[in-house]
């Protein structure tokens, strides 16, 4: 039994294990299919404070690994597929093992969703991002495409004409999905041209050269179409990792975890949530760190009453 178990190792996992070991609490933590989450998908991670040159994003994970290790998290490698949070102690399932604890701390973060093409993923970091708030700097003076009809896309495209000379804007449909004030936005943005009806069937480049450009399909024509870019931005939204809490934890009605203003509790005493799982906001490596020490203090509490 132990006092602690932490799903997934992004920020918000690493960040809850330094602190809970810390405290002794000798927590154990199961690391999921994507160890070190979605930063190890960037390059250069130039906004965690700290490092004035920035940092790689594996580096970065990988050193937040060695920290919570020295104070004596115990890593176990695995995805979980099955929890029951009903019954105390609680049981996690991993590749065939169990673990039991009494309190859960839950990071198991969200994912972006991507088109489903295979050249988006060679490219992941390399031109390809899903983040406009980690990697529009780099692309100053440069034209660049987002592809996504709804907020976040228009969002993104808004923040990304601070940096880049020409956003193209590609939407599946000719109708957006956003919200008028955000549609208003960006039509209002000279530096935004919008295309409607296409869709991103490949992104032209490589890990050496970067993004060079597009190869984008009429959906009404079936024509395809070059694009000139030196970056795509995905902004098709981001769904929460939390099939597997489903019906035994209270969700919001777009899948994260609910949790108590200003608190990483959940709708379940003794477990807790922090990082993106619980947030379709802020999603930065630094919220999320962040979170994940307000869990760890939480439960340390929860733990000695
Ligand atoms: P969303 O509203 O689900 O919009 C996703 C967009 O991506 C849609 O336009 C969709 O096209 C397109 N899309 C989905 N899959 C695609 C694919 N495989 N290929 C090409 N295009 C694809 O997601 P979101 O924009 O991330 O917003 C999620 C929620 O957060 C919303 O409730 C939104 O209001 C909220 N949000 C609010 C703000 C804000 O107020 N500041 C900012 C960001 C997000 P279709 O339209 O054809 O389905």
């Amino acid at each position: 039994m132990r006092n602690m178990v932490i799903i997934g190792s992004g920020p918000a996992g690493l960040t809850a294990a330094i602190y809970a070991a810390r405290a002794n609490l000798n927590p154990i933590l199961v690391e999921g299919k994507e160890p070190g989450g979605q930063l190890t998908l960037t390059t250069l991670v130039e906004n965690f404070p700290g490092f004035p040159e920035g940092i790689m994003g594996p580096q970065l994970m990988d050193d937040m690994k060695k920290q919570a290790q020295r104070f004596g998290t115990e890593f176990v490698t695995g995805f979980v597929d099955k929890v029951q949070l009903s019954e105390r102690p609680f049981r996690v399932h991993y590749g065939g093992n169990e673990v039991q604890a009494k309190t859960v701390v839950i990071s198991t973060g969200s994912s972006a969703k991507l088109i489903g093409i295979e050249s988006e993923w060679k490219l992941m970091g390399h031109g390809v991002s899903t983040c406009a708030t980690c990697d529009g700097f780099f692309y100053r003076g440069r034209k660049i495409a987002v592809v996504g009809g709804g907020d976040s896309a228009m969002e993104e495209a808004t923040f990304l004409t601070k940096f880049a000379i020409e956003v193209n804007l590609i939407h599946r449909r000719d109708k957006l999905r956003a919200s008028k004030i955000m549609q208003d936005r960006a039509f209002g943005n000279p530096r935004i041209k919008f295309h409607w009806n296409r869709e991103v069937t490949e992104v032209v480049g490589s890990k050496e050269t970067g993004v060079t450009g597009l190869k984008l399909r009429d959906v009404k024509t079936g024509n395809i179409s070059p694009m000139e870019v030196e970056g795509l931005f995905i902004a098709i939204g981001h769904h929460p990792n939390t099939e597997i809490f489903r019906g035994q934890i209270e969700l919001d009605e777009m899948g994260y975890i609910k949790t108590k203003p200003g608190s990483s509790r959940t709708s379940i005493d003794g477990v807790f949530a922090c990082g993106d799982v619980q947030d379709p906001v802020f999603r930065q490596a630094i919220t999320a760190a962040g979170s994940g020490c307000t869990a760890a203090m939480e439960a340390e509490k929860w733990l000695s009453h």
